[in-house]
């Protein structure tokens, strides 16, 4: 049976990869990625083979803004119950995080599902908010439940988000060369490989669908470069034992029918078009923005970000967390200071879980 954690086949590609001499960048947008490339020192083996490897905006706890987290707290202490997954819970917002103010006595459940919300909403006569985050991935289970008839004291505050108009953003901002994206591959179930070939054929940039073991990761990079080396640029799929080139057309329609895509920014980025997903018109009644319009006036528009944090950078891919001054000392997952160390698909979480030293394939 075939090994995706083979270390003399990686010890092959890696050698094939030095013969060809390269001197290239990739980015991945993917927390599980991200996770792999560290826990098996991916990083390293294909620095010596000349090729980076940065992580982007993987993460969905991370690119949540401040102010998407202010929304929820202003919520929930306007009297709302408010219920979210774990990790969102202790990222700060500007000051406190959901659970600094669950703890000073206001009514924030952690839940494991949103099944688990609507079981809060069918309990109480309060009004219930789920505060919902998460890529392509995680969106049609939401779309589902709305689908649904959900009990009327039920609303969403979307904080979904999409990851092809973010990987266009980071080309158009220019900050850094990119020579290839490695695509995530558990958005990819769900978008398919035609998702992303407007960036191919736009920007001339070679992708690869990968799944998540390190044999994977070091195909796709295989197939970046030889894409490279041989002028292309296309949606390559390394996951097709996974991902289907239109992905799942179901939960794309549930998606769609309820969800339309709207311009939204991202911790540490500007707007980017078509990025966000709100729920429809004929959803309004279980949209939160608009059903507590009134209270979420009150919000500012600007959030600063937690003093000294570089998550913003760091999901550019323009720094590793060890370029933070804080990474480690100030900051750690007990205390962490930006969400890139909170949830466990943050990149600073990962580099401090794992540490630096390379544990082998
Ligand atoms: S949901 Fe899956 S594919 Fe998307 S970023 Fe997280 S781990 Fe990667
Ligand atoms: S180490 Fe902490 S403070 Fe520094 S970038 Fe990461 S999360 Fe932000």
């Amino acid at each position: 049976m075939f090994r995706y954690r083979d270390e003399g086949l990686a010890q092959r590609i890696i050698e094939k990869l030095k013969a060809l001499n390269l001197d290239l960048r990739l980015m991945h947008v993917c927390g599980t990625h991200q996770d792999t490339m560290v826990k098996f020192g991916l990083n390293s083996m294909l620095q010596e083979a000349g090729i980076e490897v940065r992580a982007g905006p993987g993460c969905p706890v991370c690119v949540t803004t401040a102010k998407e987290i202010e929304e929820a707290i202003l919520l929930a202490r306007k009297g709302k119950v408010v219920a979210t997954f774990g990790d969102m819970f202790r990222v700060p917002g500007e000051h406190q995080s959901l659970a600094d103010v669950k703890a000073e006595g206001f009514d924030i459940r952690m839940v494991y599902s949103i099944t688990d919300c609507i079981a809060i909403a069918e309990k109480t006569d309060k009004d219930v908010v789920f505060f919902s985050i998460g890529f392509e991935t995680t969106a049609p289970t939401p779309a589902s439940v709305i689908l649904h008839n959900p009990p009327a004291n039920f609303s969403i505050l979307s904080a979904h988000r999409l990851i092809p108009p973010a990987m266009e953003a980071l080309i158009q901002m220019g900050e850094m060369k990119i020579d290839g994206f490695i695509n995530p591959g558990h958005v990819s179930t769900i978008i398919g490989e035609r998702a992303y070939e407007f960036i191919s054929t736009r920007y001339k940039v070679p992708q690869v669908i990968a799944g998540f073991e390190p044999l994977d990761v070091l195909i796709a990079a295989y197939l970046l470069a030889m894409q490279i080396r041989t002028g292309e640029a296309k949606v390559e799929n390394e996951y097709a034992r996974v991902v289907k080139p239109e992905g799942n057309e179901k939960a794309k329609r549930i998606m769609e029918a309820v969800f339309e895509p709207f311009d939204v920014s991202w911790r540490g980025f500007p707007v980017i078009p078509g990025s966000g997903l709100r729920l429809r018109e004929e959803f309004a009644n279980y949209d939160a923005r608009k059903r507590y319009e009134d209270a979420l006036s009150e919000l500012s528009s600007d959030y600063r970000e937690p003093e000294g944090c570089r998550c913003g950078e760091i999901l550019r891919g323009l720094v590793y967390p060890e370029d933070c001054p804080l990474f480690g000392t100030m900051c750690t997952p007990q205390h962490p200071i930006g969400p890139c160390m909170v949830s466990i698909e943050g990149s600073c979480n990962i580099l401090f879980r794992y540490g630096k030293h390379r544990i082998g394939v």
